[in-house]
């Protein structure tokens, strides 16, 4: 019998994928855990174990559904911890002539396989992962040729193309987006349910991890890993999310608070990450659940949640695809600081970084606005390398993948694209941070004070950026009263603003 091997990735555990329709005594499925992997970056171990969790239960699955599978553990003596020699070894080692492959959504992957990929005698194929909602014809009709990116007109096609949340041509509600009902601080009576979290013993593969020396970062309770490893977990979560916590969703999406470390969103992200669950079976239980009962889910909840999945989340993976690998090397400000090592360890006396990073470091996950307005703002406003903070983000999120991270970390928080994602940097001095979160109340530093000892850093930081940017954003539209308030400011009181953010960027370590 003349074999097939078809190659899994981490991240293709896709079992509606139609690979798996039907039993074929003479392909056999390939999953391997690789030191290739592992170190391309340094991960969160929660990362590393909740992939190779997954992996684990993805090819039991397979196997209790007939198919046959050749798994290569991280220390299987077998193992040549690397993705082309592991699939060589196995096609010889099953005398096989075709493999066959899914499209991996990595830039790196994707040209290794291209470049890799041919041996003499073995006919090589590859696949669609069968996951994504924008094809690559959408992609080329929205990216392609274009300088800048908007999300909105994406997302109003995809909204049409789907006919999600569509009244005839009009969206439901009449609006296409209702941010003013959404974004608003978590009252202090207002008690977030808590997360939903699972309970796997991960104490063998956590040994397994470390015993090979794979460098991780932060911290894991190996008897209690909380996040999905199967789809079913995935669906538990998506039920979790509907039932309790979408009615709120989109009110207090950007909040943030020391009391909860998800509130209402949904910590879907690695489930659909590694492609367990499908975006369209989350936008369709949204909606029906909303259908169900609209006076108890208000639209503007809906609305804002399916944005997230059938907006953002397609629209940063044509972001880049389009853009790389350019898009690795862009530093449009030419940020050249080193990351302060706090962000390794979260000790900081700035409350909201200390809280963010301690969290994130404890959770490997962060929420969209503490990632976006606290660590990244801290980032792009103290000039730090777009690389180390790209390093950063795709380390310590469980859900970091190149494809989604890049796009999120480069263009939208570092605007280091120099807006072809974001139409002006998202920067904000701690008046925001100090709205939007109960972090200010409890910090040493004082949020409305600008200048001397108890300062907040993001004050002074912010009008530095925006001086130090001057000729790189003044003639940005829709940053023009930036510029207009910085210029009726008096002489002494900038100069007092740039040497205490000098001040306090000599003493980045210390903050
Ligand atoms: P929810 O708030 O419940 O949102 C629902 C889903 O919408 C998410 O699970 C996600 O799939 C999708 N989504 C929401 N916002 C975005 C977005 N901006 N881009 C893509 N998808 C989105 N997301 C990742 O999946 N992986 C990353 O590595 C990642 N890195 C980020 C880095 C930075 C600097 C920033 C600002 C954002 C990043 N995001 C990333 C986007 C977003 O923060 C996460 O998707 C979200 O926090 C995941 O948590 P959740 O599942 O609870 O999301
Ligand atoms: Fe962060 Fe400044 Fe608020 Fe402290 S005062 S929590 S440093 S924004």
């Amino acid at each position: 019998m003349t074999h097939r091997i078809r190659l899994i990735l981490g991240d293709q555990l896709n079992s509606n994928h139609s690979w798996f329709q039907k039993v074929d005594n003479a392909t056999v499925y390939l999953m391997m855990e690789v030191r290739q992997e592992t170190d391309y970056v340094v991960h969160h171990v929660q990362k590393v174990v909740g992939f190779f969790g997954a992996m684990r239960f993805f090819a039991a699955w397979l196997q209790d559904h007939g198919h046959s599978v050749h798994y290569i553990k991280l220390d299987d003596p077998e193992n040549l911890q690397n993705i082309v020699l592991n699939t060589q070894s196995t096609l010889r080692k099953y005398k096989a002539v075709h493999l066959d492959y899914m499209e991996p959504d990595e830039y790196r992957l994707q040209t290794l396989f291209e470049q890799e990929f041919k041996w003499d005698g073995i006919e090589v194929q590859r696949h669609s992962t069968e996951h994504f909602l924008a094809g690559h014809e959408d992609l080329e009709t929205h990216f392609k040729d274009k300088k800048q990116f908007r999300m909105e007109f994406f997302y109003r096609y995809m909204r049409k193309k789907y006919n999600i949340l569509m009244n005839g041509k009009e969206p439901m509600g009449g609006q296409w987006n209702f941010d003013t009902e959404n974004r608003k601080a978590l009252p202090s009576k207002v008690y977030p349910p808590p997360p939903f979290l699972f309970k796997y013993n991960t104490t063998s593969l956590v040994n397994m991890v470390q015993s090979s020396g794979v460098k991780t970062i932060g911290t894991v309770n190996a008897e209690a890993f909380e996040w999905p490893l199967q789809r079913k977990d995935g669906l538990l979560l998506l039920s979790y999310f509907v039932e309790n916590l979408l009615p709120a969703f989109g009110t207090y999406q950007d909040a943030m608070t020391q009391k909860s470390w998800s509130l209402f969103h949904s910590r879907l992200s690695f489930a659909l990450n590694t492609k367990m669950l499908h975006p369209k079976e989350v936008i369709e239980a949204v909606v029906n659940a909303w259908d169900k009962s609209s006076s108890e889910i208000p639209l503007h909840q809906v609305e804002g949640f399916i944005r997230q999945i059938l907006g953002w989340r397609e629209y940063v993976r044509g972001v880049y695809k389009t853009m790389m690998p350019a898009y690795a090397q862009m530093n449009f400000f030419n940020h050249k600081r080193t990351l302060p090592s706090w962000f390794w360890t979260g000790n900081t006396k700035m409350k909201c970084l200390q809280h963010a990073i301690g969290q994130s470091l404890e959770k490997a996950y962060a929420h969209h606005i503490q990632r976006l307005m606290v660590t990244g703002n801290f980032a792009l406003l103290a000039g730090i390398d777009p690389d180390e903070v790209d390093r950063w983000y795709l380390g310590i999120y469980i859900d970091a993948i190149e494809w989604v991270e890049m796009p999120n970390t480069r263009g939208m928080s570092q605007f280091a694209d120099g807006g072809c994602m974001g139409s002006k940097p998202y920067v904000s001095s701690a008046a925001y941070i100090d709205r939007m979160s109960d972090y200010c109340k409890n910090c040493v530093y004082d949020a409305k004070k600008k200048t001397g000892v108890g300062a907040c850093p993001f004050n002074s930081l912010y009008w530095h950026f925006y001086h130090r940017h001057t000729a790189l954003l003044r003639s940005n539209p829709r940053i023009g009263m930036a510029y207009v308030t910085w210029s009726k400011m008096a002489e002494t009181s900038k100069n007092e603003l740039l040497a205490q953010a000098e001040a306090y960027l000599e003493n980045i370590e210390s903050l």
